[in-house]
């Protein structure tokens, strides 16, 4: 990809808490279009690294480029043409859905913004005028969302966005992200939900302890580094017997065997998983 297609640049940021580190040294480019996924467990420093990509949060180290723009120098700016949806969400309960829309737009002074148009992209076409303080977690979050759009983001931050959803909710949202991804917005995405970073991302940055130990497209990291096996399962002496075989050199001479023995029932190989991939960098699991 081109060098002018960067939306952001982050270069060796970090940041401590105190004595705490949280974020150590991380470094990535998302391009335009790009759905960048920021995988990593509890306390990896995904947070963090958003809080300072969306400038809530200075850096003690390194720099940040949005939209060719420093963000040392230029918050406000980049402020007014990035998107953010963050867990911790100041919607106005005591407003509709549609109003607190409305607000967020005045905030930016845009006019003709296509409200409703907005609340029916997040399926709240009919609950729009009713107070936020009747909503669900996950018509809070879709309204959330709504919300970052009302300014047509060039970059979108979601931290965590569809967590403890319910899966309708869950669904919107995620094809929201990729709406905006394919309308030229720069995505990230945190995330410690494998199937999400999988299903969403573009490429995916392994985040643990402050650090990205990997960055590559999802299909990549699991075809580089992830290890198929190969489930057989069989009849021996009237009971259901299963095998797992790794598919390796090793492997094959041993499902060979198994595949060619009698009573057998069925054959099934499973791909590396995302989670897989992470153990091997990490030493651990996304839990
Ligand atoms: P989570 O999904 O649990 O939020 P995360 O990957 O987003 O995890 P961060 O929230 O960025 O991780 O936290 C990184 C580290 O910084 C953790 O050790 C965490 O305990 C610590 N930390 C986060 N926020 C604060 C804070 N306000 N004060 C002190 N330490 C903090």
């Amino acid at each position: 990809m081109a060098t002018n297609d960067v939306a952001l640049r982050a270069d060796d940021l970090r940041f401590s808490y105190g004595q705490r580190r949280a974020v150590d040294g991380v470094s990535f480019a998302v391009h335009r279009g790009e759905t960048l996924g920021l995988l990593g467990p509890n306390g990896a420093g995904k947070s963090t690294t958003i809080k300072m990509l969306i400038g809530l949060l200075t850096p003690d180290d390194g720099s940040i480029e949005v939209l060719g723009m420093d963000m040392a120098s230029r918050r406000t700016d980049i402020q007014g043409r990035v998107g953010v949806v963050f867990e911790e969400k100041n919607l106005y309960p005591n407003l509709s859905g549609r109003e607190n829309l409305a607000f967020f737009a005045r905030l930016f002074g845009l006019r003709d913004v296509d409200l409703d148009g907005l609340l029916a992209r997040v399926g709240l076409a009919d609950r729009g005028r009713d107070r936020v303080s009747g909503y669900s977690k996950g018509m809070r979050q879709r309204l959330t969302v709504a919300r970052a759009l009302v300014n047509r983001p060039d970059v979108l931050f979601l931290d965590e966005p569809t967590d403890g959803l319910d899966p309708v909710s869950a669904r919107s949202i995620r094809a929201l992200i990729r709406e905006e991804a394919g309308r030229g917005a720069a995505v990230v995405l945190t995330t410690h939900d494998m199937h999400e970073a999988d299903a969403l991302s573009d490429r995916v940055a392994f985040i643990n302890d402050g650090r990205i130990l990997a960055l590559d497209a999802p299909e990549q990291l699991k075809l580089s580094h992830g290890q198929p096996t190969v489930r057989v399962r069989r009849r021996v002496n009237g009971a259901v017997e299963e095998s797992v075989v790794t598919v390796d050199a090793g492997g094959a001479e041993q499902l060979s065997a198994l595949v060619g023995a009698e009573g057998l029932l069925t054959v099934h190989t499973e791909e590396a998983t995302l989670e897989d991939v992470f153990v091997h960098f990490a030493g651990r699991g996304l839990e």
